[in-house]
């Protein structure tokens, strides 16, 4: 964040001999990554103390935000006539007792120990001659935090042997002597657009705030540092993508147009409509499309796969789909083959059990360029497949997360294939700015029209167990499908990175087959399905249920991708507490595909706040993005990203779980300054290369951007 510009540099004189320092502190400092004042100016508070507006006890009033300092003394947890749980604590505060409740919050007694110091704010009541605040926000006071002075105290981070106090102390010293030698590589004219001051300012406000207000407009400007170079990078890459792919642009003509969306049972919806606006848009220029399509399960991406195709093999060229997997590809490759079946494509499915001269023979209708249309899995883009002219390439469901090992395309005479990119699973739009900054968005909100409601409900204890298997009794007898889903053991959530331990879900879902079949639901057909059924079994017992030969069908998650059966109305998630929030609602997308409402039923057991929150937000939420921002609330993106992934976010102190709005912020402002070329100008020089300098290689930008 901060250039060093010479060694006399007052930033970049060793730490030691700052004031206050001196060579045993330093040696604790070096332990926090700080070795000079410039890294002591940007060892940022984790957190600030608010201590502006303390009162004393008979300063409260009702109905206004205030603050009390209080020292715990009592604290006990009771079941209410009402059947709530309520959590007290009582504080001494400079001259009487007040009182802090929670309801339905168990877990706060645990987080209160008698003598401890806290400061609560919140709009307290009087209620039995006694000042009480529910629920209020609560700020611990470590043992060496000075309160006597009052205002806002940042908090640091601290390490063995140095005390808040302290570092305070050490901190603020070297702000005041040396914050004014940052300088600032952002020209006036983002700091006006963006309302912010410099770095040198922003960081004196981040550790000396004299109201919130300050601190937060400290931070935002430091944040906004690191979010708005990342921006830049990610629009300079897909600048430089541009310029770097070139492709024979498409027209889409009108006849063309016509004839392809002629060949759909239905009528596009809204959102289907504008990506393909988007998409032939895109087309039309002669640098490659590079596109993101994120839709909810169910959305229809499909169809924008095969108008993309369709429109590139109008224009003389080849297309192909990519998907995850085979089943997933033979879906495609059903779906495709059906909408084709009047059409004289040459089209062709690739996959990895072919036979040996039946792969010979595609692949060289692919090198000659008599097959116009393939749809595969990622054997596709192995290095023995050459395309004579490839202009159009899908790439279905791919790793929500896999940006850098994104599919590469050999190019035909110089030419690069347009790209787009589809997800199943809505990212959070912070992350998507952050994994995908460099791809062009496009989004489908809305579902079909027609689709039936799914109503879902969390299943716990003995009682609901047995209402929740009559209704399904009810409903098997009025002629319905039902899912039966059993998690991989020692699945942890959303974990799709772990390699599928085939015999781990087995034994689950074999044990659950034995004793439903054998129990509930031994009146009725059931059938099993998991990962480590030879192909032709597992094809044999989907084909089954999709027939209606089975009316229940116990699996793995084999069936997240995969099965579309339309009279499959009930859902019921084992130990749905193991599964992450996307991957339930990816699993849910499979019922309520046709006339009957579906149900989706998801058991667990599970006493975690945590798995409360995610089984809560499943019950309530619907929209396939609003879970995703949710999701990214609860877990943190770290988590969302997965450990391998999470490496891809390289920021010190910007979080895209907390800070979305400067993400959305950043972005726009960057793309801008590319877009607009201002990123060129000799007033921007010292922003550029600082970009450069800092994520040029993670990014793989050339050294001119
Ligand atoms: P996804 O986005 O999950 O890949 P699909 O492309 O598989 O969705 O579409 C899901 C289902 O919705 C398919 O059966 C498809 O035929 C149907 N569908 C797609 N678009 C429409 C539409 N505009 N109107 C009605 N049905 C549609
Ligand atoms: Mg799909």
């Amino acid at each position: 964040m901060l250039e060093t510009l010479t060694d006399d540099d007052p930033l970049a004189k060793p730490a030691q001999f700052s004031r206050g320092v001196g060579p045993n502190r330093a040696k604790l400092l070096e332990k926090l990554g700080i070795e000079t004042v410039g890294d002591l100016i940007v060892h940022l508070p984790r957190d600030v103390l608010d201590l502006t507006d303390v009162r004393a006890v008979h300063e409260l009033v009702e109905k206004e935000t205030q603050s009390i300092l209080g020292t715990v003394v009592d604290r006990d947890s009771r079941i209410t006539s009402t059947g709530k749980t309520m959590t007290a604590v009582l504080f001494q505060a400079d001259t009487g007792f007040i009182r802090g409740v929670w309801f339905n919050q168990p877990y706060m007694l645990a987080k209160f120990q008698d003598g401890q110091r806290v400061v609560l704010s919140g709009k307290p009541k009087f209620r039995d001659r006694r000042w009480e605040f529910s629920h209020p926000h609560v700020q611990w006071l470590g043992d060496d935090d000075d309160e006597r002075g009052g205002g806002i105290l940042p908090k640091y981070g601290l390490t063995e042997g140095l005390r808040q106090h302290e570092l305070r102390r050490i901190i603020r010293n070297a702000v005041e002597d040396a914050v004014e030698f940052v300088t600032d590589t952002w020209p006036d004219a983002i700091r006006d657009r963006l309302k912010v001051p410099s770095l040198a300012e922003a960081l004196r406000l981040l550790h000396m705030p004299r109201t919130m207000d300050e601190y937060q407009l400290g931070r935002r400007r430091v944040l906004l540092s690191e979010i708005l170079e990342f921006q830049i990078g990610m629009a300079l890459r897909q600048r430089y993508w541009r310029k770097s792919h070139i492709s024979r642009p498409i027209e889409v003509s009108a006849k063309v147009d016509a004839r392809i969306r002629r060949l759909f049972p239905f009528q596009l919806t809204a959102g289907q409509s504008e990506t393909i606006r988007e998409v032939a848009a895109d087309l039309a220029r002669n640098s490659a499309m590079h596109r993101l399509l994120q839709a909810d399960v169910g959305a229809g991406k499909t169809a924008i796969a095969v108008y993309g195709m369709l429109a590139a093999i109008a224009a003389g060229g080849q297309a192909v789909l990519l998907a995850p997997t085979e089943v997933l590809a033979r879906q495609h490759w059903q779906t495709i083959d059906d909408l084709l079946a009047e059409s004289r494509v040459e089209r062709r499915l690739l996959v990895g059990d072919q036979l040996a001269f039946e792969r010979r023979e595609i692949l060289e209708g692919l090198a000659s360029g008599r097959v116009q249309l393939a749809v595969g899995t990622q054997a596709l883009i192995q290095d023995q497949v050459r395309f004579a002219n490839l202009q159009f390439a899908v790439i279905d469901e791919q790793h929500k997360f896999g940006v850098r090992q994104r599919a590469s395309f050999s190019t035909t005479e110089g030419f690069s294939p347009h790209v787009l990119v589809m997800t199943a699973t809505p990212i959070p739009r912070s992350l998507c700015l952050t994994q995908f900054g460099d791809l062009s968005l496009s989004t489908i909100k809305e579902l079909p029209p027609g689709r039936a409601k799914v109503i879902t409900a969390r299943i716990r204890g003995p009682g609901a167990r047995r209402k929740m298997w009559n209704h399904i009794r009810q409903q098997l007898a009025a002629g319905r499908q039902v899912y039966i889903v059993c998690p991989r053991v020692g699945e942890t959530p959303d974990d799709d990175d772990v390699p599928i331990n085939e015999s781990d879900d087995t034994a689950t879902a074999e044990s659950v087959y034995a004793t439903l079949s054998k129990g509930e639901l031994r009146d009725y057909r059931v059938g099993l399905v998991h990962g480590r059924l030879p192909r032709e079994l597992k094809q044999q017992a989907m084909d089954d249920f999709r027939d209606g030969e089975t009316q229940v069908l116990v699996s793995t998650t084999v069936i997240e991708v995969g099965v579309d059966v339309a009279n499959a109305s009930i859902m019921v998630i084992q130990q749905a507490e193991r599964f992450g929030l996307s991957q339930l609602h990816q699993l849910r997308g499979r019922i309520g595909r046709g006339r009957h409402v579906g149900y989706c039923f998801a058991l667990s057991e599970a006493e975690t706040p945590e798995a409360a929150k995610r089984l809560n937000a499943f019950e309530s939420i619907s929209d396939g993005f609003q879970l995703a921002e949710v999701d990214l609330e609860i877990r943190g993106a770290g988590d969302v990203l997965g450990v391998r992934q999470s490496g891809n976010l390289p920021f010190q102190h910007a979080d895209p779980a907390r800070d979305k709005d400067l993400f959305e912020e950043a972005h726009a402002e960057a793309q801008q300054l590319v877009d607009r070329g201002d990123i060129d100008e000799p007033d921007y020089a010292m922003l550029k290369v600082g970009v450069l300098e800092r994520f040029g290689a993670l990014m793989e930008l050339p050294h001119t951007g």
